[in-house]
């Protein structure tokens, strides 16, 4: 049984790992150039390896190929796998295959991460033996292969489901669906909803799919494309049967006739999307019975995600938020939202065809001054010149930084939520984020 696995980033390299100890001949190739940590293991576990190439003869005689999600499927080598009929999955489906965990999958377009760490924060706060993976962290099939869990806790991106065959979480959720990475999806929104609901496409009337019930898109889908699962709804507009919802100002959880119900005030997470979040997240943690003490303490006592909605510091009474991590005009949009204070907002970046249309309500009502913050800052120029009496242009972190701190006074929130990608003056949005912090810092 001969085992290919294209891409040795941290995915790649923890399947080689299990395949290895599965008894697989494992051949791990890369374009790039495989980061010397990685190559360090793969020599330690003996696994053939190459870089800066892909050796088609080695490739095309595999009996299974593991594709890295970040390789596109129109590349001509995948073609040909495709075409000789080998089949070629994910590192979610690899790795699934040897464990008997209870998996709790988490996919939508904005949320993921944050969802995912609060849901491995209760467990852990349970005491369950719990692991985190996916698209976080270490890798999933690594953790298999070393010290398997009981439960786990996965971050999934639709190009991860994209590789799915027989993958079913016993407990899945779906955050919310708006368009992002079109490109990969020949622009066709439909075909990117359908990904993602591939996270519910093997589970059973035993599974439960959790998902957002004000969120159009999901709903009307679910009409038109009913699934096996046991449907958990949660929704911060309406009253529920079932599921999650609000009721003043507690969150009510009802499953199998049981109701948990939790204070909003002390939660440690703001604004509307981490109310839905901590909604999905807790539903889940009811179903696999974690004490409603438990529950309630640990939505109080989480420390939430680093940059999103991160506050950094207080400098004369201004507020610096750290929200790097929206790369996309939803994530901004549930940021804006979440503002109680006038706000110096930071923006741009690259664009992915952003319309804008959505924010302009709380731009309208909460942005008293646009920093735009990129090499071509001319969409968001047009796009508010008109609405902000002050849009100022910047082409670096400290200076950006520098302009928001003359500009804020006592009160105000200086709030970065670039509603684009990174890459123009970023290495990614960590970096955007860090530099963001470290200029703040400087101040
Ligand atoms: P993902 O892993 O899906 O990218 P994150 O938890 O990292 O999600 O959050 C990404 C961005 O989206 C952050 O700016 C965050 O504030 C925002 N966000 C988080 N949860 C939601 C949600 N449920 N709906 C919309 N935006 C959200």
């Amino acid at each position: 049984r001969r085992l290919v696995v294209l891409g040795g980033g941290e995915s790649g390299v923890g399947t080689a790992i299990l395949g290895k100890k599965e008894g697989f001949e494992v051949f791990v190739s890369d374009k790039g150039i495989i980061k010397e940590e990685y190559r360090k293991v793969l020599e330690h576990f003996e696994i053939d390896w190459e870089e800066q190439q892909h050796t088609e003869e080695k490739i095309l005689n595999a009996d299974l190929v593991m594709k890295s999600p970040g390789i596109p499927d129109k590349v001509p080598l995948v073609v040909k796998l495709k075409e000789a009929g080998i089949p070629i999955i994910s590192e979610i489906e690899f790795a699934s295959r040897y464990t008997k965990a209870t998996i709790i999958g988490i996919t939508g377009s904005n949320g993921k991460t944050t969802t995912t760490m609060l849901t491995n924060h209760i467990l852990k706060e349970g005491g369950m033996h719990v692991g985190m993976a996916g698209n976080i962290g270490d890798s999933y099939a690594k953790m298999v292969a070393e010290k398997d869990f009981d439960y786990y806790v996965l971050e999934i991106s639709s190009f991860q489901l994209d590789g799915i065959v027989d993958f079913k979480p016993h407990i899945a959720i779906l955050t919310n669906i708006t368009p992002d990475h079109l490109d990969r999806y020949e622009y066709k929104f439909e075909n990117y909803i359908a990904s993602k609901f591939r996270i519910a496409k093997n589970q059973t009337k035993e599974d439960y799919l959790i998902y957002d019930a004000d969120d159009e898109v999901i709903v009307q889908w679910l009409q038109k494309n009913p699934v096996q699962s046991k449907l958990l709804p949660f929704s911060i507009s309406k009253k529920l049967d079932e599921g999650a919802y609000l009721e003043n100002d507690k969150i009510i959880i009802k499953t199998h006739n049981n109701t948990l119900e939790m204070s909003t005030d002390a939660l440690a997470l703001e604004g509307k999307h981490n109310l839905k979040n901590t909604m999905a997240a807790t539903t889940a943690a009811k179903l696999i019975s974690i004490r409603k003490e438990t529950i309630r303490r640990s939505i109080e006592n989480f420390q939430g995600a680093e940059h999103r909605l991160e506050k950094v510091l207080k400098i004369h009474h201004v507020q610096y938020i750290n929200d790097s991590k929206a790369t996309n005009v939803n994530a901004t949009y549930y940021a804006l939202d979440s503002m109680r204070t006038p706000t110096v907002w930071i923006v741009g970046g690259v664009d992915k065809g952003n319309d804008y249309k959505e924010l302009m309500p709380l731009v309208r009502e909460k942005v008293k001054a646009i920093i735009c913050l990129g090499l071509d800052n001319s969409k968001i120029k047009d796009a508010f010149g008109n609405v902000v009496d002050l849009v100022v242009e910047t082409f670096a972190m400290d200076e950006a930084v520098k302009v928001a701190y003359k500009i804020a006074e006592r009160g105000d929130t200086v709030l970065l939520s670039p509603a684009c990608a990174s890459f123009d003056l970023f290495k990614n949005y960590e970096d955007r984020g860090n530099q963001f912090k470290e200029a703040i810092k400087k101040l």
